[in-house]
């Protein structure tokens, strides 16, 4: 008789564990019309099953999914012929990962009645180790503490990722710029290139290319020593940089001493004319060079001009180029000489 009603209450406690887990509404149903219970944290008596029923709600709200309960310990003790006390050591499993619930143990003491033949819930008292929980307001799960701690992840990853993201643009332009001179380097050239000769083959606008050579550079090497070569190299960027006359048109260190210039959309005679412009640039830097026959830097440049096509290559135009160019240093050097001339 003792054993029998020892798994009915055994029963009735796995269905109010079951409804508690599976977040069921039901669950107040169980209640005791003169029911009275603590929450989770312990020292708070609730005296009406109403009362407790929206608090329940609350946290079921608070926790929609389903909980896993894992039971460490159930024991029951019978008071009088009607009343059966359960006690209950459990882990609560949320469905949110490695939260505290999962770790520290929180117990369950139920009482159970019987009221006109039914064994219903007169008392409930669940507590929670509390003070591993959020403080401030009544939370019985933590999940507003795990939200704010997840907010607070998610700014950090959103400010690594902008300083990431800043430092790719950041390297993307250095690995795209030349580091003696500041200006764009053979790499960024050759993806400027491509994307100019795409672009003038769809529209069948002609692209052009200046390529020019420092004169006599080694001498002045020679004379004035590396570092010196250096810094008019940089004063030589700076002038081909300053000679451009149109948006789009990009000035590179093509390598050692020498430097191009590509014009997008623009025809041999116009790019001439900047070739004319660049030189008349140098000139005026008059960088003492007094081993070349002019006393001054000067520069030796080839200009090409193309409408791009199919049946042609990017290559094509820096050959013509550099053709040009060859025949300026032939020319006897500060000067221009165009490929299609
Ligand atoms: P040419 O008029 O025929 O062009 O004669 P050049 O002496 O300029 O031609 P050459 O190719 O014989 O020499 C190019 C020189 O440019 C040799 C090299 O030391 C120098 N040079 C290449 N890159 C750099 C650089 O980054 N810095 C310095 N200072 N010199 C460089
Ligand atoms: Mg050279
Ligand atoms: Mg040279």
């Amino acid at each position: 008789m003792r054993q029998k009603r020892q798994d009915l209450i055994r029963s009735l406690f796995d269905e109010y564990i079951e409804m508690y887990a599976a977040r069921d509404d039901l669950l107040t149903e169980r209640f005791s019309e003169n029911f009275s219970g603590y929450t989770g944290g312990g020292d708070f008596l609730v005296k009406d099953r109403e009362h407790w029923a929206r608090i329940t709600r609350k946290d079921f709200a608070e926790v929609p999914g389903r909980l896993r309960i894992e039971m460490l310990d159930l024991s029951t003790q019978d008071l009088s012929e009607d009343v059966v006390v359960t006690t209950a050591f459990f882990h609560i499993h949320l469905p949110i990962p490695d939260s505290i619930l999962s770790r520290e143990t929180a117990r369950l003491v139920l009482v159970f009645r019987r009221e006109d033949g039914e064994w219903k819930i007169a008392h409930s008292g669940i507590s929670i180790p509390y003070q591993l929980l959020a403080s401030g307001d009544d939370e019985v799960y933590p999940i507003n503490c795990l939200h704010e701690r997840n907010r607070e992840l998610e700014a950090i990853v959103e400010e690594r990722t902008a300083a990431l993201e800043d430092a790719k643009t950041r390297l993307e332009a250095l690995s795209n710029t030349d580091g003696l001179t500041g200006i764009a380097n053979r790499r960024a050239f050759d993806g400027m290139l491509a994307q100019e000769w795409k672009r003038g083959q769809r529209a069948g606008t002609p692209l052009a290319l200046i390529m020019l050579d420092v004169d006599h550079f080694k001498k002045f090497n020679d004379r004035y020593g590396h570092p010196a070569g250096d810094r008019c190299l940089q004063a030589l960027a700076g002038a081909l940089a300053q000679a451009g006359r149109r948006a789009g048109e990009l000035a590179v260190r093509y390598g050692g001493e020498e430097f191009v210039m590509l014009l997008p959309n623009t025809g041999g005679h116009d790019a001439l004319e900047t070739a004319h412009h660049i030189q008349q640039g140098v000139w005026a830097l008059a960088l003492p060079h007094a081993d070349a026959p002019t006393g001054i830097v000067t520069v030796s440049l080839g200009v090409a001009s193309l409408v791009p096509s199919a049946q042609l290559n990017p290559e094509d135009l820096v050959q013509q180029a550099d053709s040009a160019l060859y025949s300026a240093k032939l020319s006897g050097r500060n000067c221009v000489r165009s490929a299609t001339a």
